[in-house]
């Protein structure tokens, strides 16, 4: 497969030199397994990379390194450079072909004019726990569905899904990562960032890029053959539990829909408004991936919108779950032509169940409490919903509450309300009601489960935010004085939940 070609590109002779190319580069000699490619070329365009005046590694993530089987040690920069950031003269890539529902003011239209216009799928490999992942790029050149586009992803744009993955990853998001960020010294214009602003090429580490608007496309074409090729393939790749027999399909659209329920549970837990929730950026894993916009949230606020072109909310923090169940119902119809849209229904009712569910469960670890079924469901609901509560009316900041629950957390709390959280500035609200609710809700755990209460807090709650301030002054050190110090001190945070 492609990539291993990328060793030779310095030296068309395979000469000696190369050779060791090859053999030290531990990126090209990842064994690439041509799985998306081999389903035919109706799926896809062969595309090039653009060439770039220059290649600096701004970033690499050793914490992914150990899933490819890889040991950080020995990886050398310049490895990641020339797998990642140098794709000149390397056979084709793929562009993904898709469509997609994207936003238009309060609501969305199909646009039939998407695909990767800035990325290709650079290559898929097999993770060490065996799962199959793609690596796929962000700024690499002009595709055929670039339309006006010139290809190209900034330098803050790069930073910004490295950071925003991290983030997520660390509160529990199943969530694509990035690998690398080059930085490629082209000036590029933008109306949402100072212009000139510096270019960048991303490498992803996903599980898929196949969307849900990919099978919106093949809809469109009506092709329901290659529909029914693609679903299988997602099947048998990414849904293993899935035994091929009976309906298996419609199961796969059962699993999907819990897939998806808890994935918007996990970002609604983490104050996490994706910003874009257009069909085109919905895996059909059910993975968060694609961080362009994105914020997370400040101070609780069901209308907290993150992009500054959503002008009406539509994809507003609180509005999350709706959209995501209306883009299942744009897939079901996708599907529509192989699948019964009566069992798809029966399929979907599941969904808002199992949200909350999940999301019940996540606030309660929020809380300190690992185990849903230690509390009965009135008195966690009561709990969660007073937490939310006081939060919206106090806009204590969402993310340094929990925080500060982690830090200040202390044994007392199982029996004196007023212990918890005694010197801690709350702001105006009904906090004394919560202290109750979260003291009689300790006082239901078991010794054991309230023995764990400390460690659940600490890992269900980092220490630091990536709210907007935060990006916003490492990317200023960046731009104003290219120091990187604050940027890798905040990954490392990040990774490390501190
Ligand atoms: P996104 O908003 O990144 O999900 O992208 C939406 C669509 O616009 C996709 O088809 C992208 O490939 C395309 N696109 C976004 N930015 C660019 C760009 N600078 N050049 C070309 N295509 C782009
Ligand atoms: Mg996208």
């Amino acid at each position: 497969m492609y990539p291993q070609g990328n060793a030779c590109r310095l030296n068309k002779e395979l000469n000696f030199k190369c050779l060791i190319f090859i053999v030290s580069n531990p990126f090209l000699t990842l064994t690439y397994e041509p799985a998306l490619e081999s389903l035919g070329d109706d799926f896809y365009d062969r595309v090039t990379a653009a060439s770039f005046p220059q290649h600096r590694l701004r970033f690499r993530n050793d914490a992914v390194l150990p899933k490819l089987g890889l040991d950080a040690k020995n990886v050398k920069d310049e490895d990641f450079v020339e797998a990642f950031g140098l794709f000149e003269g390397v056979r084709p890539f793929l562009a993904l072909r898709y469509h997609g529902h994207q936003i238009a003011g309060y609501g969305q239209v199909y646009n039939p004019e998407l695909g990767d216009g800035r990325g290709f799928l650079y290559g898929q490999v097999r993770g060490v726990d065996g799962q199959l992942y793609d690596f796929g790029t962000k700024g690499s050149g002009q595709t055929p569905y670039s339309r006006r586009g010139d290809g190209r992803l900034t330098l803050k744009g790069g930073v910004r899904e490295v950071l925003a993955a991290e983030a997520l990853h660390s509160l529990g998001v199943k969530t694509s990562r990035c690998l690398s960020v080059v930085e490629t010294g082209e000036d590029l214009w933008r109306g949402d960032e100072p212009s000139p602003t510096r270019s960048a090429v991303m490498v992803r580490f996903s599980r898929s890029h196949i969307r849900f608007g990919t099978f919106e496309r093949l809809r469109y074409c009506q092709r329901p053959d290659l529909i029914s090729q693609l679903l299988d393939h997602v099947i048998t790749t990414y849904y293993p539990d899935i035994e091929l027999d009976g309906d298996y399909q419609l199961r796969f659209f059962q699993a999907l829909v819990g897939r998806v329920a808890k994935l918007v549970a996990q970002w609604m837990a983490a104050g996490f408004c994706h910003g874009v929730l257009n069909t085109d950026n919905m895996s059909i894993t059910g993975e968060s991936f694609d961080y362009g916009p994105f914020a997370f949230m400040p101070a609780y606020n069901p209308r907290f919108t993150a992009a500054y072109f959503d002008y009406e909310g539509f994809y507003c923090f609180g509005n999350q779950p709706a959209i995501c169940r209306s883009n299942l119902e744009k897939l079901k119809t996708a599907l529509s032509p192989i699948l019964p849209v009566a069992e798809m229904d029966t399929a979907l009712k599941i969904y808002e169940t199992a949200y909350a569910d999940h999301y019940i469960a996540l606030m309660l670890r929020r809380l300190g409490i690992a185990n849903t079924t230690a509390l009965d469901p009135t008195l966690a609901e009561q709990l969660i919903n007073q937490t939310l509560t006081c939060l919206a009316t106090s806009q204590r900041e969402y993310p340094s509450f929990f925080a500060t629950l982690r830090q200040t957390f202390n044994p007392g709390w199982r029996d004196s309300p007023d212990l918890i959280l005694e010197n801690a500035d709350l702001g105006e609200a009904d906090w004394d009601q919560w202290r109750i609710l979260y003291q009689q809700s300790l006082a239901k755990l078991s010794p054991a489960e309230f023995e764990a209460v400390e460690s659940t807090l600490q890992y269900a709650n980092p220490l630091t935010d990536l709210l907007r301030p935060r990006i916003e002054t490492v990317w200023a050190a960046i731009a104003e004085e290219d120091n990187w110090q604050p940027f890798n001190e905040l990954v490392q945070k990040l990774q490390t939940g501190n």
